[in-house]
């Protein structure tokens, strides 16, 4: 499809992502740059959902309880690092029937976790959302969501790996099938590359400020670092890389 720029704020489209399910229809209006909403209580309803059926409109992806049930999980991993037993009580909860009903309960039990969950899943539909813009080819005319994506380049001594990673590195030139001599660059992002759209914008900086199109990521550290090699012999940046 082709791309499109939309006067409609980040967050408005956030709801719309958040809200569309079953019996509620939430649809980009092209045209006239705004959100329509479709209730299936309303006793015109499928005259109003003909009336949108053209190009001119995008319809929202209709949530599905496996979304919040994800969104659970993911939680759930995140505090079971600090503490495993509290973790072990959430998946529990998540086998048992009404596992939403539960875990909303759970939490209700927990008020410290409460403002981590609220946070946590703010992010996940963030994400969620500008993944949709990112599929459909859609820009905002405000772009005061996107976060500041800062790309520096490290030196020998600054690059500190995760233990796991100290020994990955280039291996062989995909190329010529060299496997020596290799150049590495190492570059630290400044925030996680959580979703597409910030992906993309990785992609555009890598390329504009560095002339890198080929690199691999490793996560697992405070920050997320990117690599980068070079063929000594032939100049190619496709490189297989391994441990
Ligand atoms: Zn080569």
């Amino acid at each position: 499809m082709d791309k499109m720029k939309l006067k409609i704020p980040f967050e408005e489209i956030k709801t719309a992502v958040e809200q569309a399910s079953y019996g509620h229809h939430y649809l980009i209006d092209r045209k006239n740059h705004q959100i329509v909403f479709i209730n299936e209580i309303e006793n015109d309803y499928e005259k109003k959902l003909a009336e949108v059926e053209s190009d001119d409109f995008i319809d929202f992806e209709l949530g599905v309880p496996d979304d919040d049930f994800l969104i659970m999980e993911s939680f759930i991993y995140g505090i079971q690092e600090e503490n495993f037993e509290l973790a072990e009580k959430f998946h529990v909860v998540l086998e048992q029937k009404k596992p939403f009903k539960h875990f909303k309960e759970l939490i209700g039990k927990h008020p410290e976790l409460e403002e981590k969950w609220f946070k946590h899943k703010d992010k996940e539909l963030t994400n969620e959302t500008m993944n949709w813009l990112c599929i459909n080819n859609i820009e905002l005319e405000d772009e005061s969501f996107m976060p500041k994506i800062e790309i520096r380049e490290l030196n020998a001594k600054e690059v500190k790996l995760p233990e796991e990673f100290e020994c990955f590195g280039p291996v062989e030139c995909m190329n010529c099938k060299n496997n020596a001599g290799f150049k590495i660059r190492y570059f630290e992002l400044s925030i996680s590359n959580e979703n597409m759209l910030i992906d993309k914008e990785i992609k555009r900086l890598m390329t504009e400020k560095y002339g890198i199109k080929d690199y691999g990521t490793i996560a697992g550290g405070d920050k997320e670092i990117l690599t980068s090699s070079k063929c000594p012999k032939c100049d190619s940046s496709e490189i297989f890389e391994d441990f």
